[in-house]
């Protein structure tokens, strides 16, 4: 009985497939809010990689090719990771970007605040990590508006930057942030940390893929249950081999060259 159950478990986890730990704060997203379908039904859906293109000064994977690469940090704060992964990144004196969940800053504002403090940028993860495609335009205006005003009274701004929980997110939408002035930021390289990755496997993730430009996906937070000890783990040995091949390790700001917060 308990191995199915743990089958059952390892089947629902490969289901998930999303590059964030299946997590506790997607049951409390409002369903009352979820719209599935579109509200621009009748137009044309372009994939993610013919919005990018689309909407390319809005939406971003990677900067310009410079020997310089952004790490960049999801599902923030949490006090079980964020801490570690901070400890280390000013061991190495390397200012990285870390993606606020609204609800989690409600409740570990210190983690916050000490991200900022520490000299790294902050950008909005919405806040309560749903799939932004299956939002009315409503439901999303709300998750970005209200996580804002929550990261600019803990860091001091509204955060230009927007990474969408799974990289999600539909053509109305990047058409209201473009006209709002935010920037959408994904990756370019995806460590698949959330998914309980050993050191090595996170190391090679990201090791394997990086070139000037690139964008890193890791993650300082996760859901009920999900490991990241192998991120922590490799985190030392990523910067240090970063370094060692003449990278430079910058925030999204400067990789982009745009400001960090919202006009
Ligand atoms: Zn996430």
């Amino acid at each position: 009985m308990r191995v199915r159950l743990i089958m059952l478990l390892v089947i629902f986890i490969f289901l998930g497939g999303d590059p964030a730990p299946v997590s506790s704060w997607d049951a409390s997203t409002p369903s009352s809010e979820a719209v599935s379908g579109s509200d621009s039904a009748e137009e044309e859906q372009l994939t993610l990689g013919q919005l990018r293109q689309k909407y390319a000064d809005t939406f971003k994977t990677n900067g310009p090719s410079t020997k310089k690469v952004a790490l960049t940090f999801d599902d923030v704060p949490d006090p079980r990771y964020t801490p570690q992964v901070l400890d280390v990144l000013s061991k190495y004196n390397v200012r990285a970007t870390f993606f606020i969940v609204g609800s989690r800053a409600e409740k570990h504002p210190d983690l916050v605040k000490r991200i900022v403090k520490e000299g790294h940028m902050v950008g909005n993860h919405s806040y309560n990590h749903p799939e932004f495609s299956k939002l009315s335009m409503n439901a999303f205006r709300k998750q970005i508006l209200h996580t804002g005003d929550i990261i600019r009274r803990l860091a001091g701004y509204t955060p230009k930057m927007i990474r969408p929980p799974y990289g999600d997110i539909n053509e109305e939408q990047l058409r209201w942030a473009a006209k709002q002035h935010y920037s959408i930021v994904n990756w370019n390289v995806d460590s698949l940390d959330w998914k309980g990755l050993s050191k090595e496997q996170v190391k090679d993730n990201i090791l394997s893929a990086v070139k000037p430009g690139s964008i890193v996906l890791q993650h300082a937070g996760g859901g009920v249950g999900s490991n990241l000890n192998g991120t922590i783990e490799a985190l030392p040995e990523i910067i240090e081999e970063l370094h060692n091949r003449g990278y430079e390790l910058v925030t999204l700001d400067e990789m982009l060259g745009l400001p960090k917060a919202k006009d």
